[in-house]
């Protein structure tokens, strides 16, 4: 059985293009079983039409782009060479030319023209390039490769390095969006047109930044072993509302924590009115992202730290306790609970009295026991984190009653997807600070779901053409990623 497939098109310039191509299915083959197309065949006929849509469409952009606008004349060809396109149907390799510009408008002016190039500057297009940062972005960049060679025809078997080239290329373009995107749409603090009027209690009054941070283990050659990665968790809204965003960066640079948080603020339809909390543990970069922002903002000393203090030494008493006579073990017992309600209740100075006066009376314990030891050290680990942290220690007890979010766990569980899982706990991998911060960006993306519409972002006025006529990009035909 033969099947020949033909193609009919035309475009704008030309008419009946025409191809065709044909498969074969032999009767032995049916026999055996194999009904209809196989991946194979179905591989094929996509590469086929690829291949041929392809080719017209770049001979018709080399006609568009040999047109000069100024004399309606025609650009010559300097030379002839090709150029291969990857896609998601294959690589297709298409004839590339190299134009001078019109004689009659810029005699004399050397340089060229290369039109296919100004279509794929990366030789993929730009949904391949979507494709394959998403896949780079979530799995290791072999493994990734190994995926792409598998499932989509006719790619010539990617190696890791393009994975990682295209990955980067896509966070980096992320980056550049973003920045025009902080260009455009800069929060006007002092316009104050927020919507809503929020009532005193309101947990949508608040927007919480909840901070983690990742030590990334450093390439070698640096001075410092590792760098930091800050993952950063907006919402508004408090507990159980799923209104959230993330960002993350790498370094400390204000600037960019500013920009970034604004953005993300922004998008939760901060218009410089409400209340701003930063939950974070103890960290001193996570204070400047603090001041770093439009208004005062409260730091909240996240529970889940102190929480963390706290159970060793609650673990430890109760095994002493055991071993105590009875009205010592219930005293030891109530003390170690006050000193959780005490914090858990913002009463800061009384619990570093009670912690001071437990570390004290545990002195005159008979020395016997091994536990006193390592609960003196946890309360001391405690007092010296409570009064670093004096100013940050909020009612939890009334937040939680509020709705209000009092641990950074939002931000925390992304750290381990984004960061820990890939970056960190592969001991053996290394990155470089920008590579990883790319991989960053690509990956907050993914996990926000925006990343083909963050990609899509074009700055609302376009900087005035000013540059001479063979640069201007054309509109219909944006560079692809
Ligand atoms: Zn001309």
């Amino acid at each position: 059985m033969r099947w020949k497939i033909s193609i009919e098109g035309s475009d704008e310039i030309t008419r009946g293009h025409r191809f065709e191509f044909e498969i074969e299915k032999s009767l032995d083959d049916l026999i055996a079983g194999n009904v209809g197309l196989s991946i194979d065949e179905g591989k094929a006929i996509m590469a086929s039409l690829q291949r041929n849509i392809i080719e017209r469409q770049c001979a018709l952009y080399v006609l568009f782009r040999r047109h000069c606008e100024g004399c309606g004349g025609t650009r010559p060809v300097k030379d002839y060479s090709t150029r291969t396109i990857q896609t998601v149907y294959g690589a297709v390799t298409v004839e590339s030319p190299r134009l001078y510009p019109c004689r009659s408008c810029m005699p004399g002016v050397d340089f060229t023209i290369t039109p296919i190039s100004e279509l794929c500057p990366n030789r993929a297009t730009a949904e391949l390039m979507t494709l394959t940062a998403k896949l780079g972005a979530l799995m290791p960049y072999r493994a990734a490769a190994k995926v792409l060679t598998d499932f989509l025809p006719g790619q010539t078997p990617t190696r890791h390095t393009t994975l990682r080239h295209r990955t980067l290329a896509i966070g980096k373009r992320l980056e550049e969006k973003e920045e025009q995107r902080m260009l455009f749409e800069k929060v006007d603090t002092q316009e104050r047109h927020q919507r809503e009027l929020p009532l005193p209690g309101d947990p949508e009054r608040e927007f919480v930044l909840s901070i983690d941070t990742a030590h990334i283990p450093q390439v070698r050659g640096h001075e410092t072993r590792s760098f930091e990665a800050v993952i950063c968790h907006a919402s508004r809204g408090g507990v159980g509302s799923d209104r959230g965003i993330l960002f993350a960066f790498s370094g400390t640079s204000r600037k960019r924590m500013r920009a970034e948080g604004l953005l993300a603020l922004k998008r939760l339809g901060y218009e410089g009115k409400g209340e701003i909390t930063v939950i974070s543990d103890a960290e001193d970069c996570l204070k400047r992202l603090k001041s770093a922002l439009p208004q005062t903002a409260t730091h909240i000393l996240d529970w889940f730290h102190i929480a963390m203090k706290l159970r060793p030494i609650e673990q430890t008493a109760a095994w002493l306790a055991r071993r105590l006579p009875p009205d010592e073990r219930e005293e030891l017992l109530e003390d170690i609970t006050a000193v959780r309600w005490r914090l858990w209740n913002g009463q800061t100075d009384r619990a570093i009295d009670l912690i001071g006066r437990l570390f004290h009376d545990l002195k005159a314990v008979e020395q016997g026991s091994t536990a006193i030891v390592p609960l003196r050290g946890g309360l001391l680990n405690l007092r010296t984190y409570i009064e670093q942290n004096r100013g940050s220690i909020a009612n939890y007890s009334a937040r939680y009653r509020e709705g209000k979010r009092i641990a950074s766990t939002a931000a925390e569980a992304s750290v381990n997807n984004l960061v820990a899982k890939r970056m960190v706990k592969k001991q053996q991998m290394r990155w470089s600070e920008r590579g990883a911060n790319l991989l960053l960006q690509v990956r907050v993306a993914l996990a926000n779901g925006d990343l083909a519409e963050r990609l899509a972002y074009q700055p609302p006025i376009q900087p005035r053409q000013t540059i001479i006529s063979p640069f201007v990009p054309v509109p219909l035909f944006q560079r692809a990623a």
